[in-house]
C-alpha cells in the first residue's frame, strides 16, 4: 500500500464528529422546536421510524426492513437515562446514514460509525448552545444539568467537558 492511498483510506474511516454534531442540531432545531430535554419521540414520528423495547442482551440496535422502514430496538433492562442515550445513538446510525448497521462491514468503519453516532446522540440530548446558556445563566450544579437534560452522569461530564465548563460548574 502506497502512503498516498494509505492516507485517502484512513481519511475515509475517521469519524465525522463535527458533521454528526451538525445533524443533531439540524435536528433538535427542525424536529424538536428547541425544546429541552429533548422529545425522542418526536424525532421517531417524524421520521417514520419503528421503536420498541425488548429483552435485548445489548443496549440496542437497529434493523430496517425491505421497504426501507427502521426499527429500532432497546433494552428493557437498563435505566431510562441509559435508554435515552441508546436510542439518540440508533436515530444518528440512521439520520447519518451508516451502512455497517445494515450490511456487513469491517471493524473499523464500525468503530468510527459508532463514535459518530455517540457524538450525534450526546449533542442531541445536550446541544451545546444550550448547555452553555444554562451554566452561564444559573451555574448550575451537576444534579441541576441531570434533572435538565434526562441524561446520565457520563453524559453530562462529556458534554461539560466538550463545552469547557468544568470550572463553571457548582460543587
Ligand atoms: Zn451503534
Amino acid at each position: 500500500m502506497t502512503n498516498e492511498y494509505k492516507s485517502v483510506a484512513d481519511d475515509m474511516l475517521k469519524p465525522k464528529i463535527k458533521n454528526a454534531q451538525l445533524k443533531a442540531t439540524e435536528i433538535w432545531n427542525d424536529f424538536c422546536d428547541k425544546k429541552i430535554p429533548i422529545q425522542l419521540n418526536d424525532i421517531i414520528q417524524k421520521l417514520g421510524i419503528k421503536i420498541k423495547s425488548e429483552n435485548l442482551t445489548i443496549d440496542g440496535i437497529t434493523r430496517t426492513s425491505n421497504n426501507g422502514i427502521c426499527f429500532i430496538l432497546y433494552s428493557k433492562n437498563i435505566s431510562v437515562v441509559r435508554q435515552r442515550f441508546t436510542v439518540a445513538h440508533e436515530i444518528g446510525h440512521i439520520v447519518l446514514e451508516h451502512t455497517s448497521i445494515f450490511d456487513d462491514c469491517d471493524q473499523f468503519s464500525e468503530k468510527s460509525q459508532n463514535k459518530e453516532a455517540d457524538s450525534f446522540a450526546g449533542e442531541l440530548l445536550v446541544p451545546s448552545s444550550d448547555i452553555k446558556k444554562f451554566v452561564k445563566e444559573k451555574s448550575p450544579t451537576i444534579q441541576n444539568i441531570l434533572d435538565r437534560y434526562w441524561i446520565s452522569q457520563g453524559v453530562a461530564f462529556i458534554a461539560i467537558e466538550n463545552n469547557r465548563l468544568l470550572n463553571k460548574i457548582k460543587t
